[in-house]
Formats: structure tokens, C-alpha cells, sequence
């Protein structure tokens, strides 16, 4: 259940009205939006009755019974202004279409110094760059970890880029202190006790879709972040395993769409991961803000034939400046701050 309530409803009466409910074992979440702030009602509340809270409450502006399983991040708590994530003075949400590029993993202060002063005078807004590496098989490279978090910070500190990179469990917590956004990779997704953590945290998170995951998982796991205290949360659709062996995964566009409809958080979408293949990248980037999604996440690099992990999906910097020109044409048709 979720009561929005009035625009002028004073801290103290939100306070109280929040304690009652706590008083009575319900446990609530507040949800401040850019127009509205909601308090979401967590347990059976099916002997609550909803008109009668509303009309005896004059903070209630009105009242709803959220039915699926997902309460705080569910698009009714914000039906009408989605959630809009900053980032220092990057946006991400409704009419940004947000781009962060990088390469897969940080392989040397050279390697990602150059490729962040490139994405960013090609106009991505937020540098990527793995650190902590999950990779399928323990002889590959495992990433520069702690060290590669200290060159992408750098990185950061020259371009003036935020930064986002993937945290693998909870004992790397204080090495993010640095980091703008706290990435869930898409292994990860399910791993609750990383998700209550980040929850904890005062980043946004920006959480992947899990391999085989279906939407509605997903958005439990965005749940779960919500949950534990941190309401900025991205959710990332970066394809799914199916039959086709000719893509690394298959790019699930209809859940970008489903995933809008279905929650008021930001979404978007990673076609590298998703294609596996670099030919595919710019086609699918484009069809990803076609479809309505945030913003993409793409990876590049300076030299993609010696890249230590995924070369073969990075698009070479003239390649994503050129894809990026394409995009800016595309947000303006689409009235999107790119
Ligand atoms: C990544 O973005 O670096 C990554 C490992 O992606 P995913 O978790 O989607 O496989
Ligand atoms: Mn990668």
C-alpha cells in the first residue's frame, strides 16, 4: 500500500504519521520524489482500510494497494515523475538520455586516461571501468582491482567524469568511497547480502539485469537495495541467455520498455554485454533510446585487438565518437538532454 501524500505535508505530521504505522508492525518506506513524497506501507495490510486512512489523515493526499511484489520502486509510488538520479551535475532519468563509456576493465593509468579524455569530448557523461573483474574462467585476467579503482579515481579527478565501476561482494566497500556510482554486476544480481550493503550505502547503484533473470527478479533486487535505504538505484538490462549462440546474449528491448512502465526508477541498457560483437554495438545503441530508454552503457577502448578483457564487443574511440554524433541527432528528435 502506498499513501502519497500532499505537496505542504509538514516533516513532523509525515514523522508521526510513519511512527503509527511502525507502532502497529508495519514497516514503511518514505519515498521523496521531485513531485511528491510517498509513504509505502510494507506487510499485510489487507485489514487496512485505505479510504478511512485517507479521508482521517489530512497529510494523505490519496491512497493505493500496490499488488505486486515490488512496493518502493513500483511506478504507482511515482506515477507521474520518475525518478531523476544525480551525479554530481549529471542526470540520470526521464528526458536525459545518459551515456557512460569506458573500457570493460582498467588496465593502466595510460590506458584509462586516455580513453576518459576521449568518451568525454565525444560527450559521454559518466567513465566505466571494471576494477574487480568476474570473469568466467579463474586463469583469465581478474582485473587491476584496488589499484585500478585508484587509476580510474584519477581518471575521474583529470576528466572531471564521474565514475562507476562493479563492487563483488562486501569487503571492497571502503575502496568505492571514492567511486560516483557502485555497479551490480549481472552475477551479482541475486547476491542479497551484497544487495542489503550497497543498500547501506550513499551511492546510486546501478544494478544489471541477472543472465537469466526475468524482470520481475530484477526489480526485487532493486527492491532490496530500496529496501536497505538507498533509493537510487539504475536498473541495467544487458541481455539474456537464450537459445542464439550468434550474440553473446540476447538484447531484451521489451524489458526496457516493460521496465519504464513497471517502475519509476531509471533504466538503462548495455549493448556490448548484450551483442558481444563490436558491428552490433551502434545499431543496438540506437534502438535502445529509441525504445525509450535513460541512457546506455558502451564499451570502448584506445586499442581493442590488445584489450585484456572484451576487446572483441569495444568500440574504438572514433567509433563510438562517431556513434556518439548519431546519438546526440536522435536525443534531440527524441527531446532528450544527451
Ligand atoms: C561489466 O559491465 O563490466 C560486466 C561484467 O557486465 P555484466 O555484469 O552485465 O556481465
Ligand atoms: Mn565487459
Amino acid at each position: 500500500m502506498v499513501f502519497i501524500l500532499e505537496p505542504k505535508a509538514e516533516q513532523e505530521k509525515i514523522n508521526s504519521f510513519i511512527l503509527n504505522w511502525e507502532e502497529k508492525g508495519f514497516s514503511t518506506i518514505l519515498s521523496v520524489g521531485t513531485e511528491h513524497t510517498a509513504v509505502c506501507l510494507i506487510g499485510n495490510t489487507a485489514a487496512v482500510d485505505l479510504d478511512h486512512v485517507v479521508h482521517t489523515t489530512d497529510i494523505v493526499a490519496y491512497g493505493k494497494r500496490i499488488t505486486e511484489r515490488y512496493k518502493a520502486v513500483n511506478r504507482t509510488v511515482h506515477e507521474n515523475v520518475s525518478t531523476v538520479i544525480k551525479v554530481g551535475d549529471v542526470s540520470i532519468g526521464e528526458g536525459f538520455f545518459t551515456v557512460i563509456s569506458g573500457p570493460c576493465s582498467v588496465e593502466s593509468e595510460e590506458q584509462i586516461l586516455t580513453i576518459a579524455k576521449s568518451v568525454k569530448s565525444s560527450g559521454a557523461r559518466v567513465l566505466r571501468g571494471g576494477a574487480f573483474k568476474p570473469r568466467t574462467s579463474p586463469y583469465d585476467f581478474q582485473g587491476t582491482r584496488a589499484e585500478g579503482l585508484q587509476m580510474l579515481v584519477r581518471a575521474k579527478n583529470e576528466t572531471g567524469l564521474p565514475i562507476v565501476s562493479e563492487i563483488m561482494n562486501q569487503t571492497q566497500i571502503e575502496l568505492f568511497e571514492d567511486v560516483d556510482i557502485v555497479q551490480i554486476g549481472a552475477r551479482n544480481m541475486q547476491n542479497y547480502d551484497l544487495l542489503r550493503a550497497v543498500g547501506g550505502m550513499k551511492q546510486p547503484v546501478l544494478l544489471k539485469r541477472g543472465l537469466s533473470n526475468t524482470i520481475e527478479e530484477l526489480l526485487m533486487s532493486a527492491e532490496y537495495i530500496v529496501a536497505s535505504g538507498n533509493p537510487n538505484v539504475i536498473l541495467c538490462e544487458r541481455g539474456i541467455r537464450t537459445f542464439e549462440t550468434m550474440t553473446r546474449n540476447t538484447l531484451d528491448l521489451s524489458a526496457v520498455v516493460l521496465l519504464k512502465q513497471k517502475s519509476h526508477l531509471p533504466v538503462i541498457a548495455d549493448p556490448s554485454h548484450a551483442a558481444g560483437i563490436r558491428s552490433l554495438v551502434a545499431p543496438l545503441a540506437k534502438a535502445i533510446l529509441a525504445v525509450g530508454a535513460d541512457g546506455i552503457m558502451v564499451e570502448t577502448h584506445n586499442d581493442p585487438a590488445s584489450a585484456l578483457c572484451d576487446g572483441a564487443q569495444s568500440l574504438d574511440l572514433e567509433q563510438f565518437g562517431t556513434l556518439m554524433n548519431d546519438l546526440k541527432k536522435r536525443a534531440e528528435l527524441e527531446e532528450k538532454e544527451i
